[in-house]
């Protein structure tokens, strides 16, 4: 048995892998890792099932002009991608090639590669999944408290989930929760679903999609009406404190439960046991931030749990800055145009530096701000991930040319010029980092198990690339293996080294309340309730709440013929995103047409005259799609509910790359309307 690091998501769980003649036999999880402790999803154990998947990208592909692929060599596939990588500069400028990589290069080295390469090209358009995923809710941590917290679950006595629900998404930590709930944690789920997790919750907050800020501003009305916060927390280590006095002033509980459809009597009893029950935390998920109004939400809810006090103490959100890595950042890096999104999300852009890719279709198709003809894509499959795919599956189309790199044939794949076979976590080495049951902070090295017959290591695939072009001073490593080594030098390991501890190496102790010596890493280093960097930007520097951009009040006139609030995106277990749904054991052996379902309610079933497992079609303001529906209770019936990532019933035919959140350019994937009709 090898000892090995699951990556296949951030949860970095250990695992023992039977490796024989090269080929992986089985997976499971290994007891003595300290953070996972032997805990694996059905993800991790069905690796080998990946591995080998019949339909796995074996070999680099090229289009004809006919649109048929043929197999074509490595060596082949880099020259082509080399000449017209040269081509577009020399012709449109660096910036008319954007690089981008998904949520399988969230946190991994080849998207640190694949940035610097971009630095190196010369375009600014370097973007990631943080387009439209987590980087919303860390831009506003950052902007409040300094930086994103992480919930100290196990030592907590109140737990927020905050659309957030780890089941589905991050399981591994459902130990630390269920240890906590044990211990006599109470347990508030904030989600417009009644999920497994939700049922289990002492207070069950259901609201409509879209309406979490108001919620957040009604909790922190009752926590301040009723004196429960912090007062010498935020007395000595807040800024802006009189001002939200004033901005909550009218958020009653009769006015809350209007906007958010909570009984006003629960918003008061979630608003109570938070505050009595010290410490608590709260975790906001990617619900909370593809919003129209996802950013300022984000900062409504970090200050109700800055207000208690609950930062950076056992139990509560603590801080925990990330392994000090040696940057792949290149320095010094000077570019022709800004990166496309700066002129409409500068904040996000500059905090990033990074481009805003949900509209990088009004770039292709409209040039504007200037013309984008390339694309290299690692990683992500944006036709079922990105907002408002019917624009996008155009502009992919009108590229000039595109690149993906993948395990499989996804559906962006398919409009590819070139793909490039992909490989899987234990194929090549990672860099992996997690808080032990301490708090301590780890960063390891992920082995590499076996030799990938199919993929090309993306490292390796990036550096070629740019060495090609003559580019060899920027990646001036022999291997992978040098490269990551240098990511080690600042913290004084060397590869080798980092190899051998199977368990890493811990590079931070847990420290409770670190502000008191050097305060919160805000200007004007305290809690900053009104931000003066929103000011000086133009946004409202308190955590205002306004309307969803589509919703039934914000909307009325398109509410009479759109009645429903979709919220898109809620994640499945055995799913990482679109990722997965060809791995058979992982779908249960069902077609798609199976298991991808709207949830609605019976009342509107009974209205429609819709029964369970009946086709329907959902149509929104961009477009429509057929699935079937599922009826249930657990959502309220005003609201449906479809989950992501199926290739013919997309729910990003649905959504929505216009009314982005007007800070972080994220995309209200989680409150839009629709209408639903039988078929
Ligand atoms: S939670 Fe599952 S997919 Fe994520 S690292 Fe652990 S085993 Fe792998």
């Amino acid at each position: 048995m090898a000892k090995g690091i699951c990556t296949l998501c951030s949860g970095n769980c250990g695992i023992e892998v039977m490796v024989e003649d090269n080929k992986v036999l089985s997976v499971k999880g290994d007891k003595e890792h300290p953070i996972s402790k032997g805990f694996t999803c059905p993800k991790g154990r069905a690796l080998p099932e990946m591995l080998y998947a019949k339909d796995r990208l074996s070999c680099p592909m090229k289009k004809d002009e006919n649109g048929n692929w043929h197999e074509i060599s490595y060596e082949e596939a880099i020259d082509i991608i080399v000449e017209k990588f040269t081509y577009l500069k020399e012709n449109f400028g660096s910036e008319s090639l954007a690089v981008h990589t998904g949520e399988a290069g969230v946190r991994k080295q080849f998207s640190g590669h694949v940035r610097r390469f971009g630095q190196a090209y010369g375009t600014p358009n370097q973007s990631s999944a943080g387009s439209h995923c987590h980087l919303s809710k860390e831009m506003a941590n950052k902007m409040t408290v300094g930086v994103l917290p992480s919930a100290d679950y196990k030592n907590s006595k109140c737990i927020v989930l905050w659309g957030y629900n780890p089941m589905n998404s991050r399981p591994s930590q459902m130990m630390d929760i269920n240890k906590a709930i044990n211990n006599g944690a109470k347990l508030i789920v904030v989600d417009p679903q009644k999920t497994y997790t939700a049922k289990r919750a002492d207070v069950h907050l259901q609201l409509r999609p879209g309406t979490d800020g108001a919620l957040a501003l009604g909790l922190i009305h009752i926590i301040i009406e009723e004196e429960l916060y912090d007062k010498d927390f935020v007395e000595e280590w807040t800024v802006g404190f009189d001002k939200l006095v004033e901005l909550v002033k009218d958020y009653i509980p009769e006015k809350v439960e209007k906007i958010t459809d909570v009984p006003k009597e629960l918003i008061v009893e979630g608003a109570r046991i938070f505050a009595n029950n010290k410490p608590g935390n709260i975790s906001p998920g990617i619900a909370i931030e593809l919003l129209s109004n996802g950013f300022q939400t984000a900062r409504a809810i970090s200050i109700l749990q800055a207000i208690m006090g609950y930062i950076d103490i056992i139990g509560g959100a603590t801080m925990s800055p990330p392994p000090p890595l040696s940057s792949l950042e290149l320095e010094n890096v000077k570019y022709n145009r800004e990166p496309i999104g700066k002129s409409e999300y500068p904040l996000f852009c500059a905090n990033y530096n990074s481009a805003q890719a949900n509209i990088f279709s009004d770039a292709i198709l409209e040039d504007k701000p200037y013309p984008l003809k390339g694309m290299m894509i690692i990683g992500s499959n944006p036709i079922l991930t990105w907002p408002n795919v019917n624009k996008l599956r155009e502009a992919l189309k009108a590229l000039d040319f595109l690149v993906v790199m993948d395990n499989f044939m996804t559906e962006t794949a398919k409009m590819a010029d070139i793909i490039i076979p992909g490989t899987f976590p234990i194929e090549r080495y990672e860099i992996w980092n997690g808080v032990d049951s301490s708090g301590d902070g780890i960063v390891g090295l992920a082995p590499k198990l076996i030799e990938s017959k199919q993929g090309i290591s993306e490292c390796k695939f990036i550096s070629d690339i740019a060495k090609g072009m003559g580019l060899e001073e920027a990646f001036p490593w022999n291997s992978d293996e040098e490269a990551i080594g240098y990511r080690f030098q600042k913290i004084g390991k060397t590869f080798e080294e980092m190899l051998n501890m199977n368990y890493g190496y811990k590079y931070r102790t847990f420290e409770e309340k670190k502000y008191t010596k050097n305060g919160f890493n805000t200007p004007s280093k305290k809690v900053e309730i009104y931000s003066t960097t929103l000011e000086k930007s133009g946004y409202d520097p308190l955590p205002i709440y306004n309307e969803p951009a589509e919703s039934p009040l914000s909307t009325k006139e398109l509410a009479e013929e759109y009645p429903l609030v979709l919220s898109t995106g809620a994640r499945y277990l055995q799913y990482y995103h679109s990722r997965y749904r060809n791995i058979e054991s992982l779908n249960g052996y069902k077609s798609q047409e199976e298991v991808a379902k709207v949830k609605i309610n019976p009342q509107i079933a009974e209205r429609k005259k819709i029964k369970d497992g009946d086709m329907v079609k959902v149509e929104s303001l961009r477009g429509s799609i057929k699935l079937k529906a599922e009826i249930t209770e657990d959502v309220l019936p005003t609201t449906a509910l479809i989950s992501h990532g199926w290739n013919d019933a997309n729910a990003n035919e649905l959504t929505d790359n216009e009314n982005l959140d007007p800070i972080s350019g994220f995309p209200p994937d989680r409150a839009l309307l629709v209408k639903l009709t039988s078929l």
